[in-house]
């Protein structure tokens, strides 16, 4: 049986499906994740983006950091691709429990997505850190160097930095939907960065299923792994 014949037998046999994404669900919409060959790291020439975005390189340097952001982490023109519009689709279904994501674009919840955890917070939420005014995304990206407050405080995004904590609760609901699923789609992640890698070994449902463009630490544990692109793959669904 082919890879996909299995994926779709799994997703038939499974009412509490949780789909747990990195930065690869979106390159398809054209926005580069972090390690891949055409990646983040490499488009700015080897600067780590684990540095450039860290809590304490805003600190000491936030016109930096938010030029870095600006060029790398914000696209306001992308649209959700075939992996956001699947399960969008599978969740009305009644199969997707919940969507966890690494991400911070909002694409899931743009195609359609209602349960979305958002670990790392989203770029389209933005407060200034002295009032806790909120502002949109527009406003980061419009303004030049530091975005400045009507108070004068700098407006920063509602994202996790590195060196920054995941929200305990957040954590926590995405943790309680891992616990209670059947199955767990784990995909377009290098399962490096916490605590990915502590939601597949907690996992204990009947079904682990891994999709990503390269090999990761956890494929071994894996019902299946399928090696491809997660919009294509989930498209064939
Ligand atoms: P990563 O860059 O470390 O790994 C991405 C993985 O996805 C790689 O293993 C790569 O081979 C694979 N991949 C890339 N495109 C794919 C595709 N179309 N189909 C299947 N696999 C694909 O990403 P990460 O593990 O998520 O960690 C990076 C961190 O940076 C995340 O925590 C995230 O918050 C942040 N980030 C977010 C965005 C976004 O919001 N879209 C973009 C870049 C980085
Ligand atoms: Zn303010």
């Amino acid at each position: 049986m082919s890879e996909i014949a299995v994926l779709r037998q799994m997703v038939r046999g499974s009412d509490n499906i949780v789909f747990f994404g990195g930065a690869g669900v979106s390159t398809e919409s054209g926005i580069p994740d972090f390690r891949s060959s055409d990646g983040v790291f490499k488009l700015l020439g080897g600067i780590s983006p684990e540095k450039a975005l860290s809590r304490s390189h805003f600190d000491e340097n936030p016109q930096a950091f938010f030029n870095f952001y600006r060029k790398t982490m914000v696209f306001p023109n992308a649209k959700p691709n075939m992996a956001h519009d699947k399960l969008a689709e599978l969740e009305q279904a009644g199969k997707v429990r919940a969507v966890i994501t690494q991400n911070i674009d909002g694409l899931h919840q743009k195609a359609g997505s209602r349960t979305v955890i958002e670990l790392h917070g989203s770029a389209e939420r933005n407060y200034c850190m002295d009032c806790e005014r909120k502002y949109p995304m527009a406003f980061v990206l419009d303004s030049d160097g530091i975005p400045r407050c009507v108070c004068g405080g700098i407006v920063r995004p509602d994202i996790v930095m590195y060196e920054e904590p995941l929200d305990h609760r957040t954590k926590r609901l995405a943790y309680n939907f891992i616990d209670e699923a059947d199955m767990l789609i784990v995909a377009g992640s290098s399962l490096v960065v916490y605590p990915a890698a502590g939601f597949v070994r907690d996992f204990h449902g009947r079904y682990l299923v891994l999709i990503n463009r390269s090999d990761t630490p956890y494929d071994g544990k894996a019902n299946l792994v399928i090696r491809g692109s997660v919009g294509e793959v989930l498209n064939l669904l």
